[in-house]
């Protein structure tokens, strides 16, 4: 928003009132729940008080055991209404059934607003329910918040290449849908003795009316890595000069018991998996300790660790822009201090 520039004075339509509650679209795989979804229920917990509305969390697929399950661990985190929805279509992510699923029970509840994890399913799910029911989608946010004149969402997102962050108000229709990354909004404690309310709901899905069948899972082959889980992270960049260089950071990430990452520059000189590229256009990691080996700190980097709880940082240049959100820097030839760091850990 240019600074010092009049605001546009938002119209309010008095039929939008009757939408009220946060919800979160739990999302669930083979393997449990996504993370990203307990992030989003301690989010939706913060703008719910604020409104004075209740949290809803949308718990779907198959069996019925592990809905009751995911179900209580979405009470525990922060939902007051689980809306249950179990059905043998639901098996397997799908966009059909789980899209009309969602603009159903939306149409049968009216929630205020709606939060999904920007992931590959919920990018997927979240553009075709926000089209379906014509109301406004912000994704890949950084940021929550309720907007003090209008109280809309105020949703963050990093815009023009990273170079800047946007605040998007959707005033006029519902529900306000947002995506967010997974690890960027902090896990709220779980509490276990939470009351909440299981709510089953029916709806009406059908085999032959899906056209996307599952013929059969392949498991994903390749780097299974996921660097938005990892407690520790020692990331190389360009600075390391070659491939064979990155080794340093696996024996050093082995000592400390963490993974490597890496920059986009790296990643584009085929030095390492895609699967490994933090920042913008990458993971969104928050460890307990990042380590950024010969990484300038583009802030299309930086998007992606800033909010490490330790970020040290080697760099030959001292005015690398990396040393500004570095809480220790080292001056110095990475590929030489590197060893030296693996010899120092191993030897405690
Ligand atoms: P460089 O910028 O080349 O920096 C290398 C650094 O190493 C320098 O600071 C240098 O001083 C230092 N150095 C050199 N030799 C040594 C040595 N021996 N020891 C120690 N230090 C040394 N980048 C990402 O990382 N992730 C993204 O997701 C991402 N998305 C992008 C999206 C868009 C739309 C755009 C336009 C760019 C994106 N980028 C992304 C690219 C980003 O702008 C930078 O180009 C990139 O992060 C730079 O990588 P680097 O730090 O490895 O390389």
């Amino acid at each position: 928003e240019k600074k010092g520039a009049a605001r546009r004075k938002p119209t309010f339509d008095p039929r939008l009132a009757e939408y009220r509650g946060v919800w979160v679209f739990v999302e669930r795989d083979l393997s449990g729940v996504h993370p990203v979804s307990w992030e989003l229920l301690g989010a939706a917990r913060r703008l719910a008080d604020q409104l004075g509305s209740e949290v809803g969390a949308v718990v779907a697929g198959v069996p019925e055991e592990a809905l009751d399950v995911d179900s209580r661990e979405a009470i525990a985190y922060g939902a007051d209404v689980v809306y249950q929805v179990g059905h043998p279509v639901l098996a397997g992510y799908r966009n059909e059934p789980y899209s009309k699923l969602l603009c159903e029970l939306v149409k049968r509840h009216k929630p205020e607003i709606l939060l999904l994890g920007a992931t590959s399913l919920g990018r997927d799910l979240a553009s075709s329910v926000a089209t379906t029911l014509e109301t406004g989608l912000t994704a890949d946010c950084t940021e929550l918040a309720i907007d003090r004149e209008s109280r809309a969402l105020a949703a963050t997102r990093p815009t023009f290449g990273g170079n800047l962050l946007c605040t998007i108000l959707t005033l006029n229709y519902r529900p306000q849908m947002a995506t967010v990354r997974p690890r960027v909004l902090p896990s709220p404690a779980k509490v276990r003795d939470r009351s909440g309310q299981i709510r089953k709901e029916e709806i009406e899905l059908h085999e032959e009316e899906i056209v996307t069948k599952i013929a059969q899972f392949l498991p994903h082959v390749g780097d299974q890595v996921d660097l938005a889980l990892s407690e520790v992270i020692v990331a190389g960049g360009k600075g390391l000069q070659k491939a064979a260089n990155f080794a340093l950071l696996e024996d050093l990430a082995l000592a400390l018991g963490g993974e490597v990452g890496a920059t986009r520059a790296a990643v584009q000189a085929g030095w390492i998996d895609p699967q490994r590229q933090i920042g913008q256009t990458g993971k969104t990691v928050r460890p307990k300790l990042y380590i950024a080996a010969g990484i300038s700190g583009a802030i299309q980097h930086r998007v992606g660790m800033e909010s490490s709880d330790l970020i040290v940082a080697i760099n030959t240049d001292p005015n690398a822009p990396i040393f500004e959100v570095a809480h220790y820097g080292i001056v110095g030839d990475a590929v030489a201090l590197l060893p030296l760091l693996t010899r120092a850990v191993r030897g405690r």
